[in-house]
């Protein structure tokens, strides 16, 4: 019982989605032990999005326990390659796929949407006592997640705000230099190598963006706004690090192995805008900077270089991608008094 306070307790001061995946999943795990308990997310473009198992863990008997919580890495699959899931996604039913070993599906939703779904096994299907569990803890789940919602997240879009941006900076930064596992999917697969992990900050400003107001109105620029919003969630893996960071601003955290990753990542983005229509606005455009990020970087440093990077992406004639630190490197520095920042203009 204690364990469980304790449970419920943590559970209630989660406050970002990757960890509150995982403390519904141990406590799922602890009430009702089952064989096997995952929670499936969906993650990619609009056009091909595929299934992420966000955080998983397999029993082996006891005492031993595996656990692996997967959390932003790890292989994905196509949505249609497991069809059970996506029925479930799709119909917000429960699903049961086998009858003994129970394998049921179950939908984690918010108010608005259904977001995860969570696959458990057990040897028997659950008993009435442990489906209200079940219950409880989705419900729990949703309240959780329509909380987190409103504190962390722009009205508008959907994306995290800039509250949550320096949170989600610090932890990223703070990771820099660190050797972590390589990403692996199943709790028996050997250990590879270490590997570190980079991240990278764009930053991605609509192009003249007054004019679709001017035009269009102030309501249609809204619009617009939130269709850039859904356009980056399909464009990512993770919306968790997508931020709007107040007017037509927005921000990616991106984390890969090499520059080149980054680079074809907001490529990519920049491309999909370019050729979206947008509904009476039609076509419009993104430049996008971007910045490594350093040990000891805060939040305010590397924004202002990936903005650097904006402003020249904007010289360059708008719709394009532009490296800080490519630039860093291809022009002589020189190194603002104040700042400590490259001024290149
Ligand atoms: P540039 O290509 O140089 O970025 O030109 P721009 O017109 O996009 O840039 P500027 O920063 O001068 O204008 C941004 C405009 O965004 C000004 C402001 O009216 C508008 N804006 C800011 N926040 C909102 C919002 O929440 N909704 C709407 N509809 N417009 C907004
Ligand atoms: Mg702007
Ligand atoms: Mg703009």
């Amino acid at each position: 019982m204690s364990r469980l306070l304790d449970h419920l307790a943590d559970l209630a001061g989660h406050r970002d989605r990757d960890t509150l995946d995982e403390a519904v999943m141990r406590l799922i795990d602890e009430l009702i032990c089952p064989q096997y308990v995952a929670i499936h997310r969906t993650v990619g473009s609009l056009e091909a999005p595929r299934w992420l198992t966000h955080v998983y863990k397999r029993h082996r008997g006891e005492p031993y326990r595996s656990y692996e919580a997967t959390r932003d890495a790890g292989p994905t699959v196509p949505l249609e390659s497991l069809p059970y899931h996506l029925t479930c996604l799709q119909s917000g039913e429960i699903v049961r796929v086998t009858q003994a070993p129970a394998h049921w599906l179950y939908p984690l939703q918010t108010d608005n949407e259904i977001v995860a779904v969570l696959e458990v096994w057990q040897l028997n299907a659950p008993s009435p006592e442990e489906a209200r569990i079940l219950s409880a803890v989705r419900r729990y789940y949703r309240h959780l997640r329509g909380l987190l919602d409103e504190n962390e997240r722009d009205a508008l879009t959907g994306l995290l705000n800039r509250k949550s941006f320096d949170e989600t900076f610090v932890r990223a930064a703070l990771q820099l230099g660190n050797d972590v596992p390589a990403p692996q999917f199943k709790a028996d697969e050997r250990r590879r190598p270490l590997r570190n992990t980079r991240y990278w900050l764009g930053v991605v400003d609509i192009d003249n963006f007054k004019r679709i107001n001017d035009e269009f109105g102030h309501l249609m620029g809204d619009e617009v706004l939130l269709l850039l919003g859904q356009i980056m969630r399909h464009s990512f893996r993770h919306e968790e690090h997508l931020y709007r960071f107040g007017g037509e601003e927005f921000l990616v955290l991106l984390s890969g192995d090499r520059p080149a990753d980054a680079r074809q990542a907001l490529e990519r983005l920049r491309t999909t805008v370019a050729s979206h229509d947008f509904p009476r606005v039609g076509s419009l455009t993104v430049s996008i900077g971007y910045t490594e990020l350093q040990p000891g970087d805060t939040p305010s440093a590397a924004f202002e270089r990936a903005d650097q990077a904006v402003y020249k992406a904007k010289r360059d004639g708008r719709n394009c991608c532009v490296d800080f630190d490519k630039l860093a490197l291809d022009h002589p520095l020189a190194e603002s008094a104040n700042t400590g920042m490259v001024e290149f203009f």
